[in-house]
């Protein structure tokens, strides 16, 4: 599929963009969601510009722009470039990383706040659950980033986690959600593993486990759960960038092999122009997964680009019988926390 009609524009309206700077990391996540990088690629300025100016050909801009990787941090100057590019010609767009947090010094601090920018730690709980799956992370290193953490908080750089829960730590979730808070933070996404051996028990225990989290007054604060009450609206697309240059819809892509990745590129990487019969094929796929929802919560858009991303591979590539089970779960008691609480704020019960 090639087809670069362009007689007449797709009308699309992006929702979020990922940019993933580079293959590259300082540490080798046993459960990586990035599982095919073939070595040290990173963006071209190129492939760069021409996001942009898709932006302004289609005259939709993303909610926010994400800079990932491979860890962002170790081509920072170049992140800070596009970042300030972004600044002026995004002005509605809000920036975000996502990070090991390992390589931020003070000056990143500074020109993180400059640019007001906000980050996203990758850090699974206490040391002992987070170094058994994030091979490299030494307790030198650990402690680094907790320094690197507080500092930042301190500084005034809105801050939030990732705790990614492998299936052999769910019974230390709510230790590891303790300690997260006890260094300060305040926003936590716990986000099971994708490709981790789930098994249907664990995935139970998981629920178990979360369910006892969010019943705790002073641990469900600290939960990411504004998603699941906003509502993405059917036709608004998830964006990624990907090295060298490819184009897909959105970050579940990210864990597709190279070929495939350059199958479903949605644009031509020399033109920048939308591949009009890439775009429906993702279009009709959509709609045959939302089936006739016309708005769903983020969490269960992630759950449905899943689906998307199983049907275009022609197999079950991720195990959305797992994750999916999960993430609905944690997108349900969300829904049933925040109801309970508009009830509570009308009538006055804590
Ligand atoms: S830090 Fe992030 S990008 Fe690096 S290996 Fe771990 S999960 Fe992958």
């Amino acid at each position: 599929m090639d087809g670069n009609n362009q007689n007449s524009l797709p009308q699309f309206n992006v929702h979020y963009t990922w940019i993933y700077l580079t293959e590259r990391c300082n540490l080798q996540c046993e459960y990586c969601f990035y599982r095919h990088r073939s070595g040290g690629r990173g963006i071209s300025q190129e492939a760069v510009e021409r996001l942009f100016c898709l932006f302004d050909r289609h005259q939709t801009y993303p909610l926010t722009l994400i800079f990932s990787g491979g860890e962002a941090f170790l081509v920072k100057n170049r992140m800070f470039q596009i970042m300030s590019e972004a600044r002026r010609r995004l002005q509605k767009t809000s920036l975000h990383v996502q990070t090991n947090g390992l390589l931020i010094d003070k000056s990143d601090i500074k020109t993180l706040l400059d640019l007001h920018v906000s980050l996203e730690f990758g850090i699974d709980g206490l040391f002992e659950q987070t170094q058994r799956h994030r091979w490299g992370l030494k307790a030198t290193s650990f402690s680094r980033l907790i320094d690197n953490i507080q500092r930042c908080l301190q500084s005034g750089v809105s801050c939030g986690c990732t705790m990614t829960v492998h299936p052999s730590e769910v019974e230390y979730m709510e230790d590891g959600l303790r300690f997260l808070q006890s260094i300060g933070l305040h926003q936590v996404d716990i986000t099971p593993a994708a490709f981790e051996p789930w098994t249907p028990p664990k995935v139970e225990d998981f629920k178990r486990a979360y369910l006892s989290i969010i019943r705790q007054k002073d641990l469900r604060r600290l939960l990411y759960t504004q998603e699941d009450i906003k509502k993405v609206r059917f036709g608004w697309l998830d964006l990624s960038l990907h090295p060298p240059g490819y184009l897909l819809g959105g970050d579940p892509f990210l864990c597709l092999p190279e070929e495939k990745r350059k199958e479903f590129s949605l644009w031509n990487e020399k033109t920048g122009l939308l591949k009009k019969d890439m775009y429906n094929y993702y279009k009709e796929g959509l709609r045959d997964i939302w089936r006739e929802e016309e708005r769903l919560s983020y969490r269960e858009q992630v759950c449905r680009n899943f689906e998307l991303v199983n049907r275009m591979m022609g197999k079950a590539y991720i195990n959305t019988w797992a994750i999916n089970d999960m993430l609905r779960y944690q997108c349900r008691v969300h829904q049933k926390l925040w109801s309970y609480m508009s009830v509570s704020e009308n009538t006055g019960h804590a």
